[in-house]
């Protein structure tokens, strides 16, 4: 219900294998792990038997290929597969004799006996390989007595299903053949082709693809129900697996208006011979850009019909918009290598946005993506941070700055935007995708685009902000003649130092001037800039329209008179960018910490539901910061105290009409009223709510059918606990399954929790369901303790079930404010069998974030809870 450690890591986590280019090497050298190219494949044809029943399966590659440079051998990539024969023929179709021998990093070197010379040659390749278990690399699952295989190759898996040149600058065309059960049905990127049947099997060959790079090649196999999408450009379907097929009504409706809105932007039809969507029932990440097969977590496609709320609906469009704003961008062109991957994500996620928005405006997605913006920026003031582009991608560096990238890159991207307009930018944008269609492209060549349609140095600033880890600090200090001094530093947190640094800034700067709101836009080039404002200025707020990725500070007075206006004179995403820069200033030590408290209540009665969910958010860092469990209660009448106008504007129970922010926010709402601020009306509500789903799920607005079973287990006991979970177990679709599962976590009870701990390692639990239990628990009094120990105790069982790249994050467990905590997880991961590549670089970021947390405390906790006690007192004697 809040922002806690286990449930960051799951979040981290699900960034990360959407797109990472994990584990590339074992060491920065390129020669170690990369293909080289004095010999480049020109086309692949797959043929896999598959049959998602058994454990294992065979298949033969067939390449064409060009040598490029005279070379007595050659590197692809075949990781952990028995490869039975390899064969190499040359461009006369003579036997040229070949040996080969796996080396690092899953490459497999192939040696002839005499040189090659430049020429054309083929190679065949048959293999036999088992089918993966966690949910990478080309994997089955089971799912309601059905046997079902998918792929998820981004970044580095496609190298474990079959042999491949897998490096993102290897773009050719691929096709695939797939023996499979009759029964079964098989879809890839392309359309189906060809088909022959013998004895239960068939054989069915798909369409060549046009030019991709491997980690876009998908299969999925299973009995599979499919719902045909009407009204895109080429023909497509949601396809989910046997017995949800009624559930794919809301993707198949949302999905045209998504592609048409991306081929009036691109100015380019969709690029590919048709779209299909599948729901995975065992996926790590949100979504996978497969062009032609887009690949989904189940939760987050399968819709109810009629039982969906407005948070899953909107999920859903974000997504999806994500994903196919990818097919121009990431897949019809590519990063020549993963050190621009932040660059596919942060365009796909604006991108994503900017469609939801235009699609659907009552979502207010730009406000609720400021809203995690603001989170970004914490991250990215401390020292651990990194540039989001790297020169070269290693191992190491690879997993640095994770979730990070993918967001400020957004923000950056998004103030570019403003500063040259969204018609060039969309202009550059088009050049950009036309030149290089089908091809690989370097982060320059964008900037290259945009600096030639707006005719301004674009390049300068993005380097500044994408080269250069943080970002700035702008002070405004106004001066005696009327101007104003804008000036840059390094934004730290108080106590912390870090090299300087300078920036190219777009600044927009709010005026009020004799009562009058104008706006003046800059672009700061040096450390401070004179700007004549004229007289009779008012104040000035250095962040208008929200956009800059910066933080701001002006003087004390000033600050209260922006906080004073801002109902009338601030727009909802200022208001918003306020509250996150008033947390920053409190870690920079310019703002108290119960002058903080009192700037949030007077946020707390905005009319906007998105500017009360900041300061839930901020409650959320409150929380962590300065309430330890001695001071829940005094912490419950100011949770109470600060949201209660939001209740009576927005009310317990939806209203029909009302604008849909409101219905986001509602369990939002009920969940910190209830739980933190222990408010009885909303127990209470929440009991009424989760009896009546109990008895019939369709009585409860699904919106708010979550919250209420989490509330409600939080006073349960074992036998509620064993209810839930028998309905876990039972239910009929992946919403259902997500809620049953949280509120398992969401029991208060010692006893309960520790049964809920053991059915998170040892229930039908899927590994990718591994955090939900946990996450829960560690949110309970005495939780962050109690679930930081068990992890301890069971991190072999965590780190068997998941990939193995993605066990580098564990030291999030650390998370908090707990010194003893960090202590202990630092002798923990320094043991060898506790450690992987990246291990050290997570325990360092986590140890500054619990460093800096333990700093405020200790400067400005006393403060905190004096306000606190103090106004539980005065609520207390009020009440009477
Ligand atoms: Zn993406």
């Amino acid at each position: 219900m809040n922002a806690f450690p286990w449930r960051r890591l799951a979040a981290v986590l699900l960034v990360f294998a959407v797109a990472s280019p994990l584990a590339l090497a074992e060491t920065s050298d390129p020669a170690d792990y990369r293909l080289g190219d004095q010999v480049r494949p020109d086309f692949e044809r797959i043929h896999l038997v598959l049959d998602p029943a058994r454990e294992d399966y065979s298949g033969s590659a067939h390449v064409d290929l060009t040598v490029l440079e005279a070379t007595a051998s050659f590197l692809l990539h075949a990781e952990d597969m028995e490869v039975q024969r390899l064969a190499l023929s040359d461009e006369s179709g003579r036997d040229v004799p070949v040996s080969f021998a796996a080396i690092s990093s899953g490459r497999l070197e192939v040696t002839a006996a005499s040189e090659l010379t430049p020429g054309v040659y083929s190679l065949d390749v048959d293999f036999h390989n088992d089918f993966g278990t966690k949910a990478v690399g080309l994997y089955r699952a089971d799912y309601q007595g059905n046997a079902y295989a998918f792929t998820q190759f981004e970044a580095i898996d496609a190298r474990e299903a079959f042999p491949v040149w897998d490096e993102p600058g290897v773009k050719i065309p691929y096709q695939l053949v797939l023996t499979v059960p009759s029964d079964d049905m098989a879809v890839t990127n392309t359309p189906e082709v060809a088909r022959w049947q013998a004895d239960g099997m068939s054989r069915i060959t798909f369409a060549r693809t046009r030019p991709l790079p491997s980690y876009l090649l998908a299969i999925a196999v299973g009995p599979f129900e499919a719902t045909p999408i009407e009204g895109m450009s080429v023909p497509g379907r949601v396809l989910a697996p046997k017995g949800l097929g009624g559930l794919t009504g809301m993707a198949a409706r949302e999905t045209p208006p998504i592609i048409a809105a991306l081929e009036d932007y691109f100015g380019r039809p969709y690029p590919y011979p048709k779209l299909d969507l599948i729901a995975v029932p065992e996926f790590w990440p949100g979504a996978m850009e497969n062009p032609g097969l887009v690949t989904f977590a189940d939760n987050i496609l399968l819709l109810e019909p009629g039982a969906t709320s407005v948070g899953e609906e909107r999920d859903l469009v974000r997504v999806t918009a994500h994903e196919l704003a990818h097919m121009w961008f990431g897949d019809l062109v590519t990063m020549q290598w993963w050190n621009d991957l932040w660059l596919n994500e942060s365009f796909a996620d604006w991108m994503g946005n900017r469609i939801t928005d235009q699609l659907h405006p009552e979502f207010e997605i730009d406000l609720s993506m400021l809203r995690g913006v603001q989170g970004i920026l914490s991250v990215d003031a401390r020292p651990s941070t990194e540039a989001i582009r790297g020169p070269i991608v290693d191992a190491d560096a690879s997993m640095r700055n994770v979730g990070l990238a993918y967001a400020k890159g957004r923000a950056v991207l998004g103030m570019v935007e403003q500063w040259i307009g969204e018609d060039v930018f969309r202009q550059a944008i088009r050049t950009y995708i036309d030149r290089h269609a089908d091809g690989n492209t370097v982060a320059d060549d964008l900037w290259q685009a945009l600096a030639e349609a707006s005719g301004k140095d674009v390049p300068a600033v993005l380097a500044s902000f994408v080269d250069q880890p943080g970002y700035p600090l702008i002070t405004v200090t106004p001066q005696d003649d009327g101007s104003v001094v804008v000036s840059q530093q390094r934004f730290l947190n108080e106590g912390i130092e870090a090299p300087a640094e300078s920036w190219r800034v777009p600044v927009g700067l709010k005026v009020s001037q004799g009562g009058e709101l104008k706006t003046r836009h800059l672009l700061l080039t040096a450390d401070s800039q004179r700007i004549d404002l004229g007289p009779g200025v008012d104040w000035v707020m250095p962040n208008a329209g929200a956009l800059g990725y910066y933080r701001w500070q002006v003087p004390e007075p000033m600050l209260l008179a922006i906080a004073a206006a801002a109902p009338r004179a601030l727009e909802p995403e200022e208001r918003i960018a306020f509250l996150g820069n008033t947390a920053a200033l409190l870690d920079a030590g310019t703002v108290g910490g119960d002058t903080y408290l009192q700037v949030l209540n007077a946020f707390a009665d905005d009319a906007n539901p998105d500017v009360v969910a900041a300061v839930v958010g901020n409650l959320g860092k409150v929380r962590q910061a300065f309430v330890p469990d001695a001071l829940r209660g005094p912490f419950a009448v100011y949770v109470r105290r600060t949201l209660g106008p939001a209740l009576e504007r927005f009310g317990m129970e939806p209203r029909a009409g009302e604008p849909e922010a409101v219905a986001l926010f509602r369990p939002q709402l009920l969940g910190w009223l209830g739980d933190e601020g222990n408010d009885p009306r909303v127990v209470a509500y929440a009991n009424r709510l989760a009896d009546a789903y109990l008895q019939d799920p369709a009585s409860v607005d699904p919106s708010l059918a979550g919250v209420a079973l989490g509330l409600t287990a939080k006073h349960g006991d074992a036998a509620l606990f064993d209810t839930f979970r028998q309905r876990f177990e039972a239910s009929t679709s992946p919403a259902q399954r997500e809620r049953f599962l949280n509120a398992l976590g969401a029991f208060d009870a010692p006893a309960v929790q520790a049964k809920a701990l053991a059915y998170a390692l040892e229930g039908p639990v899927r590994p990718t369901e591994l955090f939900e239990i946990p996450g829960g628990v560690i949110d309970s009094p005495g939780g962050e303790d109690r679930v930081f120990g068990w992890f301890l105790d069971h991190y072999d069982a965590f780190a068997s079930r998941m990939p193995p790249e993605f066990v580098a994050f564990l030291p999030f467990v650390a998370s908090g404010c707990s010194a003893e905590r960090l202590e202990r997880a630092r002798e923990f991961f320094s043991q060898p069998d506790h450690r992987v590549d990246g291990t050290d670089v997570q325990l360092a970021k986590v140890s500054q974030q619990v460093s800096d947390c333990v700093h405020l405390r200790q400067r400005e906790g006393a403060a905190v809870a004096g306000y606190l006690r103090s106004l539980a007192a005065g609520g207390a004697a009020a009440a009477h």
